[in-house]
């Protein structure tokens, strides 16, 4: 069978990383969301267990020292986290992975996953788009939002490493860029391999 992959996604707060996530989802049945840990409160709306496993500190903490996640980071005041049991699981049965982490987890995961992974990096068309987008979301204070920006510029400064870079000005074209890396990355010559071997092994005079 052949074994999944992993899309990596990583944006600065307000880019439109998660409306992008949402649309690419909905299309393809075969890629899961990952399902992260993070000791952050719910928002409203927000489900266990669909949207993030919500734990105690403590227990981040514990799985941290069993070697539990693949990746984590500390993000605005809150540790996150992929657990290495949701990747192996989806990887060995097939399916897709969407990974939507920061910058720090991501550079991990290049570590620890290395050829399964794509890596796409997506950037707002200009700061002040940006700003603007973190204001009309309405759900950040003032402060929260100098403080976002602020780190979106030392998140911007990274994408450089990443495989693809997809700028969210217009959403339908952003869409389409992200998909269309998707499906190249469902071909590349590692996905492909079990295919071409069978076809060696086929016996025609
Ligand atoms: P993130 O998950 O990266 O923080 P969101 O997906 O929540 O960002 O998007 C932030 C805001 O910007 C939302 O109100 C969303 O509807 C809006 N948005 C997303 N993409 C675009 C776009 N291409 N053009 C205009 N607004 C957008
Ligand atoms: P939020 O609290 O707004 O849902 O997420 C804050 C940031 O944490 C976002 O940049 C998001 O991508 C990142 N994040 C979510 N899950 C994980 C994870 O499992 N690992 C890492 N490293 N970052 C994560």
């Amino acid at each position: 069978m052949k074994q999944g992959m992993v899309l990596v996604i990583c944006a600065p707060s307000g880019a439109g990383k998660t409306t992008l996530a949402g649309r690419i989802l909905s299309e393809f049945s075969n890629l899961k969301f990952s399902v992260s840990c993070t000791t952050r409160a719910p928002r409203s709306g927000e489900v266990d267990g669909r949207d993030y496993h919500f734990i105690s500190k403590e227990e981040f903490e514990r799985r941290r020292a069993n070697h539990e996640f693949i990746e984590w980071a500390e993000v605005h005041g809150n540790y996150y986290g992929t657990l290495r049991k949701t990747v192996e699981d989806a990887l060995a049965c097939g399916d897709d992975l969407l990974f939507d982490i920061d910058v720090q987890g991501a550079a991990q995961v290049r570590l620890n996953l290395p050829g399964r992974c794509v890596f796409v990096f997506i950037a707002p068309p200009s700061m002040t788009a940006l700003r603007r987008r973190l204001e009309s979301r309405g759900s950040d204070s003032a402060e929260t939002i100098s403080r976002r920006i602020a780190n979106a510029r030392a998140e911007l400064a990274n994408a450089h490493w990443f495989d693809f870079v997809v700028i969210n000005d217009d959403l339908e074209r952003a869409c389409l860029e992200l998909k269309s890396v998707y499906l190249a990355a469902r071909i590349s010559p590692v996905r492909q391999a079990g295919q071409i071997n069978k076809l060696l092994a086929e016996q025609v005079v």
